[in-house]
């Protein structure tokens, strides 16, 4: 596996492999790899012939009271995870490659990116789009792969990328979980031994939200939204940031449960971590 660090190195190695008619996948990440990560790779091993993976922490996205400078970060444990993947490349540029200072643009897509975790990270979606937009121009994929673990942000990509006609098709990947229904995160590292409780009541009142709807035909969003968020509060250590049931294509509230319903999630935990999750409530 290559390390790449150049915007314009990568571009130039993409630019070959598409010359030689290969199918290059991309899958963006911010590193400190779980098997939520893995999971993307193998998937795109699967269905491409050049994988590269992107390791980029993105300034960005972060806004000035958030985690940036605490991000987990190990290059080296990062590239042999990504080594016994079979990826091609590991593109892990610097932030002064990607932002130089002369740096003057960004994407926004409206709408979208104005509630859910956009409402509590003001910018955060531009930042999402910009970096995003940056690292399609730069590694040409035909496919990239993204977790439906940050579920609006992949309904904003897939909304950028129709809008900016990017030639390049988007695959959804789901959460992968420990095997206490915790969803896979970076972030997790953060938690202590006495947060697994509260960490862990995300995964356990959307089971009970899809038990809910199971079991009684007729249950409300706001009833099932209203039991999410009393399984969550029996913790002290969680605050909420919000709990809604929202279309999955226009992330508009529901006002009934059907099969393109998500409930989604975001908590934090003793005020440090935030942490989010979501689920369709009707099939897989
Ligand atoms: P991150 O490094 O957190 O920015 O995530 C990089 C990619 O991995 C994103 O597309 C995430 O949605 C995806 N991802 C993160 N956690 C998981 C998970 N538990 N299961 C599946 N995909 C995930």
């Amino acid at each position: 596996m290559k390390v790449i660090t150049t915007p314009q190195e990568m571009q130039a190695l993409a630019q070959t492999w598409r010359v030689d008619g290969l199918i290059v996948g991309l899958v963006p990440t911010m590193g400190w790899f779980h098997e939520g990560h893995l999971s993307l790779m193998r998937k795109a091993r699967e269905i491409t012939d050049k994988v590269i993976v992107s390791l980029f922490v993105n300034p960005m996205q972060f806004g000035p009271t958030e985690d940036l400078d605490n991000y987990p970060h190990d290059l080296e444990r990062d590239r042999k995870l990504a080594d016994a993947e079979s990826v091609d490349v590991l593109y892990a540029p610097d932030a002064s490659a990607m932002y130089p200072v002369e740096f003057k643009t960004s994407v926004h897509v409206h709408g979208l990116t104005s509630g859910l975790c956009g409402g509590d990270r003001p910018g955060h979606f531009d930042g999402v789009t910009t970096v995003v937009a940056k690292l399609f121009n730069q590694t040409l994929p035909h496919i990239a792969v993204f977790g439906e673990k940050d579920f609006q942000q992949l309904a904003v990509i897939r909304q950028m990328v129709r809008d900016l006609d990017f030639p390049i098709e988007i695959i959804g990947h789901p959460i992968v979980r420990e095997e206490s229904g915790l969803a896979m995160s970076s972030r997790n590292t953060y938690l202590k031994e006495n947060e697994m409780e509260a960490a862990l009541s995300l995964s356990k009142s959307i089971a009970h939200a899809r038990m809910l709807v199971e079991k009684k035909e007729t249950i409300s969003p706001d009833q099932i939204k209203e039991e999410v968020r009393g399984i969550i509060l029996q913790h002290s250590q969680c605050a909420i940031d919000y709990v809604e049931i929202v279309d999955q294509t226009s992330l508009q509230s529901c006002e009934q449960v059907t099969g393109e319903s998500v409930l989604v999630l975001a908590v934090k935990i003793n005020q440090r971590i935030r942490l989010i999750d979501n689920s369709t409530l009707i099939g897989n």
